[in-house]
């Protein structure tokens, strides 16, 4: 019998890991890990520099006041974006496996848990080889995005067994795919700002890289916006993206009129024809507004503005960096993670129903979770 076991040695299990060892040095904490290292989807996070939390999470300084306790330090971009300093996302992993083990807490790699059940005190954990017994029982399994790193879904099927709702999974913070054919933009990345649109009303706008791919397109700006890219209640992939339409904006800043007049001018000039937008924007998105303008200014300038696209997909979990949907928040007491419904079971990190935009909301949330429920499975 174990006091603490966790599930998941990931960014939420081993933070809570070192929060409950740090409050109460003489439990007995295992982490159980299906893959061959902890923290292995954190290597490959921010592009392989971590964006680790963001200024403007209530939560950034506690976040911050962990890492430097454990000599991590980090640097902040003009956009609130946190990073290690040396912008290695293994300085965090590692910060966090140094302090493991400093601590002695028990790591199990390649340990993966088929089943929990609830005992009459306590929880069984079932894995390939043997089962573990526990006091207290932390789920910190990651959702479905980024199978590759060890997250698979394990940790809402747990939750389902223990009795937990789990609301619908949804990948998000990935590309999406277009029916429009844009092969021929595949590679370009364009600044300009990206909107969504639900029965014709704007639901998102975000300014940003877009980039196109050989069926879509991609791009942090992209990203956030499939979080809002969702099918609606009783329709199906075939028809389920059929009231959304994406607008690009190459030009956020100048309104449709002021571009009008620019395109004038620049006709005016001589510059017509295919030269209309020759270092306005890229040859290709060019030549694909122009052939649908016929080189009409007014109509170029409103393209330019606001250049329709439909959405086909979403791009899927192989793709996505983060799960929308999970155990419900108010199954859980915010303050502890401790489940409303089975006491001594906890949850952290994206197990639970939470999803951030890009920026390192979703690292945030994931440290915020694992250090309370560290600290209260500690108590
Ligand atoms: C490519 C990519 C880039 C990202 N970049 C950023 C970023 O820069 N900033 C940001 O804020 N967020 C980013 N995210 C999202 C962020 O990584 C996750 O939200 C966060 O890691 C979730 O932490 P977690 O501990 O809940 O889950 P995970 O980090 O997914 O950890 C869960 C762990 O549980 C283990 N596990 C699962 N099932 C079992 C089982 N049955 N038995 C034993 N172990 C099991 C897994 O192997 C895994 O190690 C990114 C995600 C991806 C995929």
């Amino acid at each position: 019998m174990t006091d603490i076991c966790i599930i998941g040695g990931g960014a939420a299990g081993m933070t809570a890991a070192i929060c409950a060892k740090e409050a109460d040095p003489a439990l007995d904490v295992l982490i159980l890990e299906k893959k061959n290292r902890l923290g292995r989807k954190i290597l490959a996070t921010g592009n392989g520099k971590c964006n680790l939390s963001n200024r403007a999470c209530p939560g950034c300084g506690e976040t911050l006041d962990f890492f430097e306790r454990l000599g991590l330090v980090t640097r902040t971009d003009p956009a609130g974006r946190v990073y290690p300093y040396t912008e290695e996302a293994g300085a965090v992993q590692g910060a966090l496996t140094a302090r493991l083990q400093q601590l002695s807490v028990r790591a199990d790699t390649c340990a993966e848990v088929i089943s929990v059940e609830k005992k009459d005190r306590g929880f069984r954990i079932h894995l390939a080889n043997g089962e573990i017994e526990a006091e207290k029982l932390l789920i910190a399994c990651g959702g479905k995005a980024g199978p590759s790193f060890g997250s698979t879904g394990d940790g809402f099927r747990f939750a389902r067994s223990l009795g937990h709702r789990v609301k619908k999974l949804i990948p998000v913070l990935t590309a999406a795919d277009v029916k429009e054919n844009v092969e021929k933009l595949a590679g370009i990345r364009a600044k300009g700002a990206a909107a969504l649109y639900f029965q014709d009303k704007e639901i998102f706008r975000e300014t940003g890289e877009i980039q196109f791919t050989k069926t879509g397109i991609s791009g942090i700006c992209v990203f956030d916006l499939s979080r809002y890219l969702l099918i609606p209640e009783g329709k199906s992939l075939e028809n389920g993206f059929d009231d959304y339409r994406i607008g690009l904006d190459f030009f956020p800043d100048m309104d449709e009129e002021e571009l009008e007049q620019l395109l004038i001018r620049r006709q005016l000039a001589g510059l017509d024809g295919e030269k209309l937008l020759r270092y306005l924007v890229r040859g290709p998105v060019g030549a694909m507004i122009l052939e649908s303008s016929k080189g009409d200014v007014k109509t170029t300038a409103k393209l330019l503005k606001d250049f329709p696209l439909s959405p086909a997909a979403v791009r899927g979990w192989d793709f996505a960096q983060v799960t929308k949907g999970g155990v419900p928040l108010d199954e859980v007491d915010a303050e502890t993670c401790q489940s409303r419904l089975i006491e001594g079971l906890y949850f952290a990190g994206e197990v639970l129903d939470y999803d951030g935009p890009c920026g390192g909301y979703n690292l945030q949330h994931a440290w915020e979770t694992g250090m309370r429920a560290g600290r209260e499975m500690a108590k």
